[in-house]
């Protein structure tokens, strides 16, 4: 069996005016990450995670935003034809754990769903998606509240 591991990091400026997504699911703030595509900084280092595994580039070679086409995109969708990329490969996913850094709101809440989405998306076990929150304390931009970032590691095998 062969594995191989991958890394994947994003960041989104928080502003107003816009929806909140994270991990594929609309919550409730005053403010929303912006981006081409709807933002959702957790599903990007995932994609970027799993690209990585596969050495497959990144998402932003994958999906450019200079493409009309992913303009405000469910980045759902990035993950399932991201998914389609390493299944073409022949991996599949071990497990993937996701940090994911935000002052506010709090986002242990929403944890569940958030799992429960990406597995259904990415079809594969609960079980195998881990996802953690934390703030950074005040500091930096995500402490100040002027964006989210997220990590993500990924484990594929075949
Ligand atoms: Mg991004």
């Amino acid at each position: 069996m062969k594995i191989r591991v991958g890394l994947g990091f994003d960041v989104h400026r928080l502003v107003e005016g816009r929806e909140l997504w994270l991990g594929g699911i609309r919550i409730e703030h005053s403010l929303g990450l912006l981006g081409h595509s709807d933002a959702d900084v957790l599903i990007h280092a995932l994609c970027d995670a799993l690209l990585g595994a596969a050495n497959m580039r990144d998402i932003g070679y994958h999906f450019p935003d200079t493409a009309g086409e992913y303009k405000n995109i469910d980045s759902k969708i990035l993950l399932r034809e991201t998914m389609a990329l390493i299944r073409d490969k022949g991996f599949q996913v071990a497990n993937a754990d996701i940090t994911v850094c935000a002052e506010r709101p709090k986002l242990n809440p929403h944890v569940p769903a958030m799992k429960k989405c990406l597995a259904e998306v990415m079809g594969v076990d609960e079980e195998d998606i881990s996802i953690k929150a934390t703030t950074t304390e005040k500091l930096g931009f995500t402490g100040r509240e002027e964006g989210i970032s997220a990590y993500a590691v990924v484990l594929l095998q075949k």
